[in-house]
């Protein structure tokens, strides 16, 4: 078993930004397990498969081969042996994958291989159910969190230097129901685990952010 950390928290907290710049620094590798859940998202829109019928996405999942590749500590994520890495970051995606990720198997599709991943490098892990459900012994548990105001405006900052069109009460709006959505689901909701360390990043900058989770890594003698 590698050394663990646990980022867990909602949409536009900052998880992945933080997550980089740690694993960066650690020389660990950084598992970005939300990605996974696009993957499989995708593979669903381009099949044209209903994702409101559970039924119907739990039948098709046994053809969707996700994979995890590390090239120089950076993740890409394999769908059919195909690199769809670049196309996951979309709303479009994003949503789906918050609505899919809600069906139980879809969890335990990708929970084995994140375990996997732990089991064989060191690394910092995000998603939402990474402290309380796939990594219930880890070390370093943090819940980073930021008002839905705050969190809206960096999703939009960061749509809009991608140069995509996009609306920011539109995009608040998405996420209060994603959270929503995250949070009231029956299997692995997005909840605080109780030994994380809850951290709201609306007023702190991403230096600060990582500062902190270094000092509470030197505290872990992580
Ligand atoms: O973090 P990201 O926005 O890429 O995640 C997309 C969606 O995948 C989330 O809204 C969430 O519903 C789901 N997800 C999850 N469990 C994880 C990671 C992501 O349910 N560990």
């Amino acid at each position: 078993m590698g050394k663990q950390i646990a980022i867990d928290g909602p949409a536009g907290a900052g998880k992945s930004t933080i997550a980089k710049l740690l694993s960066k620094e650690k020389g660990f590798i950084y598992v970005d397990t939300g990605a996974m859940y696009r993957a499989i998202a995708l593979f669903l829109l381009e099949k044209g498969v209903d994702v409101d019928d559970e039924e119907a996405v739990k039948n098709v999942l046994p053809e969707a081969d996700v994979r995890l590749q590390f090239i120089e500590g950076k993740q890409c994520v394999l769908l059919n042996e195909k690199d769809v890495t670049d196309c996951l970051r979309t709303e479009e995606v994003g949503n789906t994958a918050s609505k899919v990720s809600a069906y139980p198997p879809v969890r335990e599709c990708l929970a084995g291989l994140q375990r996997r991943a732990a089991e064989e490098n060191d690394v910092v892990m995000d998603g939402r159910d990474i402290g309380t459900v796939i990594l219930p012994n880890a070390p370093l548990k943090v819940f980073l969190t930021a008002s839905v105001s705050v969190r809206a405006k960096r999703r939009f900052l960061e749509l809009s230097e991608k140069g995509e069109e996009c609306d920011i009460k539109k995009i608040e709006a998405d996420i209060r129901e994603r959270d929503k959505r995250d949070m009231t689901r029956e299997t692995a909701p997005l909840v605080k685990a109780e030994d994380a360390i809850l951290l709201d990043s609306s007023d702190m900058s991403i230096d600060e952010v990582v500062s902190r989770l270094q000092e509470l890594c030197r505290e872990r003698g992580l």
